[in-house]
């Protein structure tokens, strides 16, 4: 049930709407907004309070019908923004891409990773502690360590850090050291857990699980609120279908689904959804046109050899290119834009096609030459640039497509010329993203020597 009261209510009739909730055995939540406050009135037996509409200062009284109450567009028509450490998820906010390793491995593996998706453009960095693995046999994670190392990474990156928690026992470690308390799908019905993370202060994101309907989700949600935490984020990472094709059927109709039920952020994990790496870039691209507020990806420095979930995790090269695809279709900003200047020219033609064939294998071969030359120039280009930060150009990149296309005459229509250079763009790409690894992961080791001290 929600109370709404009359904007001009006072305090006073706030409080006495709360305390009448409250002495019939209910809870009240409270949500302030501008104009006016809203109660939610949750509990068993809400018929004992049918009377609420007759108070002071009460507009009107509606009843909800869905089971989920708290995470309903009805108890909050205006969309919630999580915060975690600086990065907001939801309502007006660009994707936040989420990424790292499934696993925290190693010291090493975790910090290359955390370098290359916060370069890349990732905003939080994600890294399992506790693997709940279907099978006691395989690798179940660093546990207490691992998050060490995540506090460790968001410190030399400024990322906040995400990690499954599976046990409430565990919470207190999991607040000193991370941002978000993950929830995963084979706890969404962990009840323990969902009240204990509730009573957390720190945000949850929680994951659809396994076989849970919508329905079933957004009450493990409501376990969350009603226990006192607003801030939950939902995940979803597919179902268990006849399918067999993926790891799972990723369900993006869920997105516009939940949208139109709850005002709770909701994000999308292409990575577990599909389990294939190939799979995960255009799912992630879709997730994002289907309006989800987040993306989850699964990044290794290493994915052939990964402790977990290898198959579906990208290197760092596919993940940049991902990134790059993202900020292409302006899901994901880009770097500030500064328009340059450069025509092009036409050749003219001979008769003897032995003769034509020849210019054309002399033109290739001046082409490779200068096509290597505006790879040096944009190797240029990156050694100018911060070697920490993506430095994808979007706009610029698209100013160049267009003068391209449009700056000559010839047999080649707009847009074929528009492919080569696309190709040649990507490829340039390619080569500032391995100069900036290279230079990123040589100014960590010098940190780390200096860290050490002489002889270190
Ligand atoms: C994970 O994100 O590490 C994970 C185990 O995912 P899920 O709970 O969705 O399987
Ligand atoms: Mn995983």
């Amino acid at each position: 049930m929600i109370v709404v009261m009359r904007p001009t209510a006072t305090q006073e009739e706030v409080d006495g709407v709360r305390r009448t909730v409250e002495e019939h055995g209910l809870e009240a939540f409270l949500s302030v907004g501008e104009e006016r406050t809203v109660i939610g009135v949750v509990g068993s037996d809400i018929e004992r309070v049918s009377h609420l509409g007759t108070l002071p200062g009460v507009e009107q009284v509606i009843r909800i019908s869905s089971p989920y109450k708290l995470a309903s567009v009805e108890h909050q028509v205006e969309r919630t923004r999580v915060r975690a450490n600086g990065v907001e998820i939801g309502q007006g906010q660009e994707l936040v891409v989420i990424a790292g390793p499934c696993a925290v491995e190693s010291r090493e593996q975790l910090m290359e990773t955390a370098r290359c998706v916060k370069r890349e453009g990732a905003r939080v960095l994600r890294g399992g502690a506790f693997k709940p693995r279907t099978s006691p046999y395989s690798f179940q994670g660093l546990g207490i360590p691992a998050l060490k190392l995540l506090a460790e990474a968001h410190e030399a990156t400024g990322l906040p850090v995400i990690s499954e928690v599976v046990d409430p026992a565990n919470i207190a470690a999991f607040e000193e050291h991370i941002d978000i308390l993950q929830v995963g799908a084979r706890n969404m019905h962990n009840f323990v857990l969902l009240k204990a993370v509730g009573q957390s202060r720190r945000p949850v994101l929680l994951k659809r699980g396994l076989s849970a309907t919508i329905e079933e989700w957004l009450l493990a949600a409501e376990y969350v609120l009603s226990a006192g935490n607003p801030n939950v984020i939902l995940c979803e990472r597919g179902i268990r279908t006849f399918e067999t094709a993926t790891r799972n059927t990723l369900d993006l109709s869920a997105v516009p689904v939940l949208r139109s039920r709850t005002h709770l952020p909701i994000i999308v994990d292409p990575s577990h959804g599909t389990g294939h790496r190939a799979l995960v870039a255009p799912m992630a691209l879709a997730s994002a046109a289907v309006g989800a507020d987040g993306l989850v990806i699964e990044v290794h420095p290493d994915p052939p050899n990964a402790r977990s979930d290898g198959d579906q995790s990208l290197s760092f090269e596919e993940f940049g290119t991902l990134m790059d695809e993202l900020r292409r279709l302006q899901f994901v900003r880009s770097a500030d834009s500064a328009p340059a200047q450069a025509p092009a020219q036409v050749p003219a033609f001979s008769e003897d096609i032995e003769d034509v064939r020849d210019r054309i294998d002399d033109l290739d071969a001046r082409l490779a030459v200068m096509v290597q030359e505006r790879a040096a120039l944009a190797l240029e280009v990156q050694r100018r640039r911060l070697p920490n930060v993506h430095g994808h150009d979007v706009l610029r990149e698209r100013a160049l497509l267009e003068r391209a296309a449009s700056g000559t005459t010839g047999p080649m229509t707009p847009v074929e010329l528009t492919m080569v250079f696309d190709a040649l763009l990507r490829a340039s790409r390619a080569v500032q993203r391995r100069h900036a690894h290279w230079v990123t992961e040589a100014q960590a080791a010098e940190a780390e020597a200096a860290a050490a001290g002489p002889g270190g």
